[in-house]
C-alpha cells in the first residue's frame, strides 16, 4: 500500500496566530507560557489536520526558523550569545533577532548582540538564520525540542516522522566566519547527528526525514564526497532515513542521491518529473521512493488525472516502495482555503492551500489503492474545476496574447544610444553635478495607514481618501523642496505595497484575505494571485504623479514597479511559462510609462528589487532567465523618447554575476544599495565598464542612524574612484517608508549638504 506523508506543514496558523503571539511576547505584552501554549495548540491543530496521513511530520514547527532550531539542537550557537543564563527561549530569540544595547534587557550584562545573518532558503521567499562556524566550532546535542514535540505527537496518536535539516545541507548553508574549511567539522557534526538519531530510535521512531535540498544544486567533488561519507557514518543508526530533496531536479546528482546508504529518497516530482524514470533504474531495489507529486510552491489545484496517468505505472513497478507527498514542505503555501470569505467563487474553485493539497494527496492515494473508481466523484470534481479554469474567459484575453506575440526586440530598444540620450536629458533637466534624489517612498505615517484602512472599511469615502493622500503628497513635496533635493518623488503615500498596488489595478490579478506565507520569523507576505492574462484597464499612477508635479518646478520622478519584480513577488499561474506572464506584465507597465511621458513626466523610475532573486537554483539555467527578465524590463521601459530619463532601482549588493544583464537593461540611471558595503560593490560596475549613470546608496535606510555629511562625502569619494563623477547620483539605499520623518529629514539634509560639498570640490 502506498504510504502517504507530508514533508512539513505551515506553522504560522490559518489566522497568523503564531505571528501575533510572537509579537506580543516580544513587546512584553504576554508571557512565555502564553507563547508556548499557542505553539502547542498550533501543533496539535495542524496534526489533526494531517491525521489522515500514514506519517505526519514532527519538528517542522518552529518559533522562528527550522535552521535556527537545528543550530540549537546541535548546540551550535554563535560565541556572542553563549554563556547567557536565563531563559533558553530568550536566548533563541536573541540569535534570531539580535538585541540592541539600548533596549531594556533584564540581563544587564549582555549589552548589544548582533542577530544571526538571514538569507533566502533556496529559491523561496522564506529566510533562514545562517549557521555560523569557525575552525573551533564544536557540537553538543540538545534533543529536547524534538523529543518534546515527538512525545506530543505520539500522545495524539500519530505515527510521527521527525523532520531535521540534514548534516550536509546544514554545513553547506552555514558560513565559516574565519574562512576555515567547513567540511573539517563534518566528523564532529555527524557525532551529534548520530546521537540525535539514536535518541529518536529509543523513542520508537521508525522513519526520520532528513532534508538535503542542497542535492538539487551543483555540487563540487568535495561536497559529493561529503554526502557519501556522511550517510555511511549514519548507517549505524537504528532509524530508517528518508533523504528528502526538493525545489528542483537532481540531474547530475541523481546517481549520488540514489545510492546513498539510506532507506528512502524523496524527490520533487513536480519540478523534477523527468528525473524519476532514470532514477528508477539507479535506485537499489530495497529503497523507498517518495514522489512529491503535489506542488508545494503554488496555490493551484493539481491535475489529479494527469498525475495518476503518470503515477499508476510507477506504482505498479514500485509496489510497496512507493510513497507520495507534496513536492516540498507546505511551509511555502497558505494554510486553508476555507478561511477565505471574499475570494471570487470562480477563482476560489481553482485553488488549493495546504489543507486542500493534503486532501488531493489522499485522493491520489485512494486511487492507487482502490482504483480510480473508488474516488470517481473527487476526480470528476477536480476535472470540472480544471476545465472551467482552462476555458474561463477571465483567464484568456486574446488581445493580450496577440500583443505579446507581436512584441519583438524593437519594442525594447531606445531610439538612440545612451550617450546621445544623456546629452538630451542633461539639456532638458539642467541638473547639477552629483544630483540628489530618493528612491520613492517617504514615511508611511500612522495617518496614512488609518486613512487607508478607513477607506477600505468604507468609513472614509473616495474623495476624502484622495484628499488625505494628496495632503501627504503635498507634504513630501514641500519637505523635498525645503531640503533642496534635485529630482523629487511623490512619496508613494497611496501604496500599501509596491506589488499589490499595481496588481489591484491590473486585470488578471486576484487578492486573498488569508493567503499568508511566512517570510521570516513573524513576518508573512500575502502575494497577489496572478491568474489570467494581464491587461491595464486604465492608468495607474498618472493622476498622483501629475498632481505632485503640479506642486513643484523641479522634475518629479514617476514611480513604477517593474514586470520582473511584480512577477517574482506574486503567486503566478502554472498554465504558461513565467516568461509569458512576465511579458504580459511588461506590456502593461509599458503603457503606464508611455502615459506618464505623455503627461509630461520627464523622469520615470521602474523598480526591479526582485530581479536577482528570480535566478534559478542552477547556474546552468541563469542565462535563460536573465534573457527574458531583461527583455521584459526593456519592453516596459524603453518605448520612451530620448529626452525621457529612465531610472531603475535594485536594493541589493551582489551584481558580479549579473553585470551583463544589468547593462543590457540600458536604464539611463540605476540606483543600488551600497552604503553597507563601503562602495566595494561598485567594483563590479567598474570592472564591467558600466556605461550609464549610477546612484550608489549612501544612507542605510534599514538603520535608525542618521548618516553624517562627512560619511556621505567619504562614501561618494570612494564611489568617484570607481565611476566617473559626472555619472554619479547621490541617494539613499532604498525607499524611506519604514522610517520616521524625524529620522528622514536630518539624514536627507546631510545628504544634500554632502552633494553640495562634492560639487564645490568637483
Ligand atoms: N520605490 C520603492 C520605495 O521607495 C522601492 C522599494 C524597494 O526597492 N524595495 O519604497
Ligand atoms: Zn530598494
Amino acid at each position: 500500500m502506498t504510504i502517504v506523508h507530508n514533508l512539513g506543514f505551515p506553522r504560522i496558523g490559518a489566522q497568523r496566530e503564531l505571528k501575533f503571539a510572537l509579537e506580543s511576547y516580544w513587546k512584553g505584552e504576554s508571557t512565555r507560557d502564553a507563547l508556548l501554549s499557542v505553539g502547542a495548540e498550533l501543533r496539535q491543530r495542524h496534526w489533526q489536520q494531517q491525521a489522515g496521513l500514514d506519517l505526519a511530520p514532527v519538528g517542522d514547527f518552529s518559533f522562528y526558523d527550522q535552521v535556527l532550531d537545528m543550530s540549537f539542537t546541535l548546540g551550535n550557537l554563535p560565541e556572542r550569545v553563549r554563556g547567557f543564563h536565563g531563559d533558553a527561549l530568550d536566548n533563541y530569540f536573541r540569535v534570531a533577532r539580535g538585541r540592541s544595547a539600548q533596549t531594556a534587557d533584564h540581563h544587564a550584562c549582555c549589552g548589544g548582540v548582533a542577530a544571526g545573518e538571514m538569507t533566502k532558503w533556496f529559491d523561496t521567499n522564506y529566510h533562514y538564520i545562517v549557521p555560523e562556524f569557525t575552525a573551533a566550532t564544536t557540537f553538543q546535542l540538545d534533543a529536547s525540542r524534538l523529543l518534546e514535540q515527538l512525545a506530543e505527537a505520539q500522545a495524539q496518536g500519530l505515527k510521527a516522522k521527525p523532520v531535521i535539516v540534514g548534516p550536509v545541507t546544514y554545513l553547506a548553508l552555514g558560513k565559516a566566519k574565519d574562512g576555515s574549511n567547513k567540511l573539517e567539522l563534518l566528523d564532529n557534526l555527524l557525532a551529534a547527528y548520530t546521537q540525535l538519531l539514536d535518541a529518536l530510535a529509543a523513542r520508537g521512531v521508525e522513519w526520520v526525514q532528513v532534508d538535503e535540498p542542497i542535492l538539487v544544486t551543483e555540487l563540487d567533488a568535495d561536497w559529493q564526497y561529503a554526502f557519501n561519507y556522511a550517510y555511511h557514518q549514519l548507517k549505524v543508526c537504528r532509524v530508517k532515513l528518508l533523504v528528502a530533496t526538493y525545489f528542483g531536479q537532481l540531474q547530475e546528482n541523481t546517481y549520488l542521491a540514489a545510492n546513498l546508504p539510506v532507506a528512502g529518497l524523496h524527490v520533487d516530482a513536480v519540478n523534477g518529473r523527468d528525473d524519476v524514470r532514470p532514477l528508477l533504474n539507479l535506485l537499489p531495489p530495497h529503497k523507498v521512493l517518495s514522489l512529491g507529486v503535489i506542488n508545494g510552491r503554488n496555490i493551484w489545484k493539481t491535475d489529479l488525472t494527469d498525475v495518476l496517468d503518470w503515477l499508476e505505472p510507477l506504482a505498479r513497478q514500485l509496489g510497496e516502495r512507493l510513497w507520495i507527498a507534496p513536492s516540498c514542505s507546505l511551509l511555502h503555501v497558505p494554510v486553508d482555503l476555507n478561511s477565505e470569505r471574499k475570494l471570487d467563487a470562480d477563482i476560489r474553485s481553482w485553488l488549493a492551500y495546504a489543507v486542500q493539497k493534503l486532501d488531493e494527496l489522499q485522493v491520489l492515494a485512494q486511487a492507487l489503492r482502490g482504483g480510480r473508481a473508488s474516488v470517481s466523484d473527487a476526480l470528476a470534481e477536480n476535472q470540472t474545476a480544471l476545465a472551467a479554469r482552462r476555458a474561463s474567459p477571465r483567464v484568456h484575453n486574446p488581445a493580450v496574447r496577440q500583443a505579446v506575440a507581436q512584441a519583438d526586440a524593437d519594442l525594447g530598444r531606445r531610439v538612440s544610444p545612451y550617450a546621445e540620450r544623456a546629452a538630451r536629458q542633461a539639456a532638458l533637466l539642467q541638473l547639477p553635478a552629483y544630483p540628489t534624489t530618493t528612491i520613492g517612498s517617504f514615511p508611511q505615517t500612522a495617518e496614512i495607514r488609518h486613512a487607508r484602512s478607513a477607506y477600505k472599511a468604507g468609513t472614509l469615502d473616495a474623495a476624502a481618501y484622495k484628499g488625505a493622500m494628496q495632503a501627504e503628497i503635498a507634504r513630501s513635496v514641500r519637505e523635498q523642496e525645503a531640503l533642496g533635493l534635485d529630482v523629487l518623488v511623490h512619496g508613494e503615500a497611496e501604496r500599501n505595497d509596491m506589488v499589490e498596488y499595481f496588481g489591484e489595478q491590473l486585470d488578471g490579478y486576484a487578492f486573498s484575505q488569508f493567503g499568508w506565507v511566512q517570510s521570516y520569523g513573524s513576518r508573512c507576505v500575502k502575494p497577489p494571485i496572478l491568474f489570467g492574462d494581464i491587461s491595464r484597464p486604465r492608468a495607474m499612477t498618472v493622476e498622483w504623479t501629475t498632481y505632485a508635479q503640479s506642486l513643484t518646478g523641479k522634475p518629479m520622478k514617476g514611480m513604477l514597479t517593474g514586470p520582473v519584480t511584480i512577477l517574482n513577488w506574486s503567486f503566478v499561474r502554472d498554465d504558461q511559462p513565467r516568461s509569458e506572464s512576465c511579458k504580459q506584465l511588461a506590456l502593461a507597465i509599458r503603457q503606464e510609462v508611455l502615459d506618464l511621458e505623455q503627461a509630461g513626466v520627464r523622469v520615470i523610475q521602474i523598480d526591479e528589487a526582485a530581479l536577482r532573486e528570480g535566478l534559478p537554483l542552477r547556474r546552468a539555467q541563469w542565462q535563460a532567465y536573465l534573457d527574458w527578465a531583461v527583455e521584459s524590463f526593456r519592453i516596459a521601459a524603453n518605448g520612451v523618447q530620448d529626452c525621457t530619463q529612465i531610472h531603475t532601482h535594485m536594493c541589493y549588493s551582489e551584481f558580479n554575476d549579473i553585470m551583463a544583464a544589468i547593462a543590457a537593461m540600458d536604464a539611463d540611471v540605476i540606483t543600488i544599495e551600497t552604503s553597507r558595503s563601503d562602495m566595494e560593490l561598485l567594483d563590479a560596475f567598474d570592472h564591467f565598464n558600466y556605461p550609464n549613470q549610477i546612484g550608489p546608496g549612501v544612507y542605510d535606510i534599514h538603520s535608525p542612524n542618521i548618516p553624517t555629511r562627512e560619511h556621505i562625502v567619504q562614501l561618494m569619494k570612494k564611489a568617484a574612484e570607481r565611476i566617473p563623477a559626472q555619472r554619479l547620483w547621490v541617494n539613499p539605499d532604498c525607499g524611506l517608508k519604514t522610517r520616521q520623518w524625524g529620522e528622514v529629514l536630518p539624514a536627507l539634509a546631510n545628504m544634500v549638504a554632502a552633494a553640495r560639498e562634492l560639487r564645490q570640490v568637483a
